[in-house]
């Protein structure tokens, strides 16, 4: 497999093109703030009456209505929550989108499962950072970049591997590499990995974890740095250097209950679950699913939100971290900002 970096794109190719990102939301502030600083003419395209827009102003990009943004558009970026894209797409792009335009997504959520169906000239392509965009943005900051997926589903131009090439570069993707894809292998494996691993595998262990010490009696300040704030202590050392390098620090005591015990929380049941819910992405059948909860006014979503706000891990922690100024010192969200 080869992974592309820095030297094997054209910058000129993006720089030539009038960029239009419509959305001001976690990746649409890292693209246009990063594309506009890597020397790309952007401009970002907002509904009137966007809160975005002062956000978008303050940070000293250009803004406009997401039609007059798109008409004047070599390459649409379409950085709108996956549930809103297909009205997006409908009403207010396609019809102002300039013929031999490209258009471009940071999932392949609608174009896989067919929800969005392009004119045929239109080039369809895919630039997706692998990992939020609040940190597209400040790693992009510091010098570094968070590793892309580009796909291509729709050549009309013949130049659409080379143009979202240079635009993963140009968003700081090419420091960190760059592998090419399809959008349905994108599509299955970034639902998959935010479903098992990264968001709900994680997020129900460290939630149960919490709740397992707080119910045995234990003090819930103890629960939290245990099982929630000492996961980044952890993880650090696997980004560093691997499950070896995390074990290298850890006592043998640590490591021998990890190899030990490990396997009886994540046993063969759960991985037949891993592969129910791998299934249910392949089937489309989350998609259906999730399309339907948009259109029932999201009452899951929001009511998972209501839970977590009123948690006892979600209090106990913001009273924890208040007493460490460091880490809003270095905090990358700020929702006044981004
Ligand atoms: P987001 O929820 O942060 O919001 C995007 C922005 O879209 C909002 O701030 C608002 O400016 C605008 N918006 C919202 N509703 C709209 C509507 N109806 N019409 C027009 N504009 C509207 O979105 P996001 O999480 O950045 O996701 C954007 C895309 O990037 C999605 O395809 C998502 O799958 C993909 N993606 C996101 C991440 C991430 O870190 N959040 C990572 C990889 C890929
Ligand atoms: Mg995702
Ligand atoms: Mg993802």
């Amino acid at each position: 497999m080869t992974v592309f970096y820095d030297k094997d794109a054209d910058l000129e190719l993006i720089k030539r093109k009038k960029v239009a990102i419509i959305g001001y939301g976690s990746q649409g502030h890292a693209h246009a703030n990063n594309l506009k600083e890597s020397g790309v003419d952007v401009v970002v395209g907002l509904r009137t009456g966007s809160g975005s827009a002062a956000k978008a102003e303050r940070a000293g990009l250009q803004v406009a209505p997401i039609e007059d943004a798109v008409a004047a558009a070599d390459l649409v970026m379409l950085l709108t929550p996956d549930e809103h894209q297909v009205d997006v797409y409908q009403n207010q792009i396609e019809p102002n989108l300039p013929n031999g335009a490209t258009v471009g997504f940071a999932h392949g959520f609608n174009i896989h499962y067919q929800l969005i169906e392009p004119r045929p000239d239109v080039n369809i392509v895919m630039i997706a950072p692998k990992g939020p965009g609040h940190l597209v943005r400040s790693t992009y900051e510091s010098g570094r970049g968070v590793p892309s997926l580009i796909a291509v589903y729709q050549d009309a131009a013949g130049q659409a591997k080379d143009l979202s090439l240079a635009y993963a570069v140009a968003i700081g993707a090419g420091r960190a590499g760059v592998i090419e894809t399809s959008f349905q292998a994108e599509t299955e494996t970034d639902l998959f990995g935010e479903q098992s691993v990264l968001c709900g595998g994680m997020m129900s262990l460290i939630q149960a974890g919490y709740e397992t010490l707080v119910e045995a009696g234990y003090e819930p300040e103890m629960a939290y740095f245990e099982c929630l704030h000492e996961v980044k202590l952890i993880v650090d050392l696997i980004y560093e250097g691997g499950i070896a390098n995390m074990r290298y620090s850890i006592s043998n005591t640590a490591e021998y209950g990890d190899i030990t015990r490990g396997k009886r929380l994540v046993n063969e049941d759960t991985r037949a679950e891993m592969r129910n819910i791998l299934e249910e992405i392949q089937s489309g059948s989350f998609a259906r699913e999730f399309i339907a909860e948009h259109q029932s006014g999201s009452p899951m979503l929001k009511a998972g939100r209501r839970r977590a706000a009123d948690s006892q891990i979600e209090q106990v922690g913001e009273k924890l971290r208040g007493m460490m100024p460091w880490i809003a010192a270095d905090r990358v969200v700020d929702q006044s900002r981004n």
